[in-house]
């Protein structure tokens, strides 16, 4: 049994997670709306929900655990969808289908798996038209003037997930004020669609939903009317959450829509807000097609924690691809463990138990570094017998695979390289010789490899139980001839 904790928004506690059916854990997480490309910032959500599905997934046998459900809509009816096809001169569905492709292929750029179902607004018009006329029935809702507007009077337990009084909603948020709602703090379920505006019949005219009532639709068509987790990040909060939880509960009088709700902070760039006119908004692609690999952009995800603020920097780019080059080349050495069949070896148990503890996937990679800084060579796996190495590899490769991140490709190029071959050779005569100074107490020919590896413009980095080799913009294969 591995028991997760998660930080539940609605209680702001970590709580250890016990599924409401254990033959079927069920998870909600608010999906993109397809009218651009994915920012950086679209990322982190996906990428934090992948690694909890990934965990759920691996502890459900053990904890006894049927099937995980997790869900991921697709957006693809809203105003901004309109208003960029109308400004393309395209049609809605070939910006959405477009969109949809786009963003798919991002995350699967990222590591990120498929969720089980990936349900489009589009396909779920007639739960949210029923869903909207069982809130009229039940008097939590109202129509006027072809719009249908949930009434938050109506509902005591309004700002109860954001910890908000309505009378703070309405001062903080930018409440759109018309003067068809009876509170302005009444929020759209159903607009009117003018003129060729795309609209499905209803019993208030031809129209759209609202955004927050095709979320309420989807998960409970798909999940049930309470399910065990809902997510999304932290700007989604308030209203978007809180108009879910409003709709949900108050359509099947029920107290709960998700036993648990997690939020990912935002993600900044070098220290700022991203946006357009500071220069510093790019899309998940822009960095892809400027040559930073998808592992190394998860990498970067990763080591922060999803409850705290992350800022994308260069130089955290610039790190991750180091650590991963180096779990690279050493793991290049050995083409048996490269081409192996991991589906049967468990990752680390410390990286889950990281895990474990609300995601804490810094810690995760923290471990992950120790694993591989040992299996590099360290005297003591040096000590291990050939089979035994090898299947600390494969373990420490089974492990950097559960996180989503891919190595395989990196090694079988560094394979490939044979400077990266000659280098891989000289970290091991370098350990071998530590090993061996450590013993006699005569360094003089670990000194004398240092020295030539920095003449060849190498940088050493040498720890009590490490050694990492990394080029220098100078560095010059040829003075290593007579060393390798
Ligand atoms: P949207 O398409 O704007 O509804 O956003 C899709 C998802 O990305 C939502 O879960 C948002 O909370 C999340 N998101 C948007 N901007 C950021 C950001 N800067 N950092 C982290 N998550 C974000
Ligand atoms: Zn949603």
């Amino acid at each position: 049994m591995t028991e997760i904790r998660l930080t539940n928004t609605k209680t702001r506690k970590k709580e250890v997670f016990t599924p409401i059916d254990p033959e079927n854990v069920r998870m909600y997480v608010c999906g993109p709306t397809v009218y651009d490309r994915a920012h950086i910032g679209n990322a982190r959500p996906a990428i934090v929900f992948d690694v909890l599905y990934r965990l759920l997934r691996h502890v459900a046998p053990q904890n006894g655990w049927g099937k995980v459900t997790y869900v991921r809509n697709i957006t693809d009816v809203e105003d901004k969808i309109i208003a960029r096809a109308a400004e393309r001169g395209i049609s809605i569905d070939e910006l959405t289908s477009t969109t949809e492709r786009w963003y798919l292929d991002d995350m699967a750029a990222l590591g990120v798996l498929p969720p089980d179902e990936a349900p489009h607004a589009t396909d779920y018009i007639p739960q949210m038209v029923e869903m909207i006329a069982n809130l009229i029935d039940k008097g939590h809702a109202y129509a006027a003037e072809g719009h249908v507007l949930f009434a938050v009077d109506s509902y005591a337990e309004y700002g109860r997930l954001s910890g908000r009084s309505v009378d703070d909603m309405i001062a903080g948020a930018r409440v759109e004020v018309a003067p068809y709602k009876k509170n302005p703090m009444d929020f759209v379920l159903w607009k009117p669609a003018t003129g060729d505006e795309p609209g499905w019949p209803s019993p208030w005219g031809k129209g759209r939903p609202g955004w927050h009532i095709e979320c309420s639709a989807m998960a409970q068509a798909i999940l049930g009317e309470t399910f065990d987790i809902h997510g999304g990040g932290n700007d989604l909060m308030f209203p978007h959450h809180e108009n879910e939880i409003a709709q949900s509960c108050c359509a099947n009088k029920t107290d709960v829509m998700a036993n648990v709700w997690l939020h990912n902070e935002m993600l900044q760039v070098e220290g700022k807000k991203m946006s357009k006119s500071l220069g510093n908004f790019f899309t998940v692609r822009d960095l892809l097609d400027k040559g930073v690999p998808g592992e190394v952009i998860r990498f970067v995800f990763l080591s922060t924690h999803y409850r705290k603020p992350m800022d994308w920097t260069e130089e955290k780019a610039r790190e991750a691809e180091r650590t991963l080059d180096h779990w690279a080349t050493f793991l290049s050495v050995d083409h048996e463990v490269l081409e192996a069949d991991i589906g049967g070896i468990a990752p680390d148990d410390g990286v889950i138990e990281a895990l474990s503890d609300d995601l804490n996937t810094s810690l995760a990679l923290t471990r992950l570094r120790q694993l591989g800084r040992r299996a590099d060579n360290s005297p003591e796996f040096l000590s291990l017998s050939d089979k035994e190495q090898f299947s600390e590899r494969l373990r420490f490769l089974a492990t950097v695979e559960f996180l989503g991140l891919t190595l395989r490709e990196r090694a079988r190029e560094k394979r490939s390289q044979p400077r990266a071959a000659s280098l891989e050779r000289l970290e091991l005569a370098l350990a071998y010789e530590r090993t061996a100074a450590k013993e006699s107490k005569d360094f003089s020919q670990v000194d004398r490899l240092k020295t030539a590896l920095v003449e060849a413009g190498v940088e050493v980095r040498m720890t009590k139980d490490s050694i990492e080799l990394i080029p220098g913009p100078d560095f010059d294969p040829s003075k290593l001839e007579a060393l390798g």
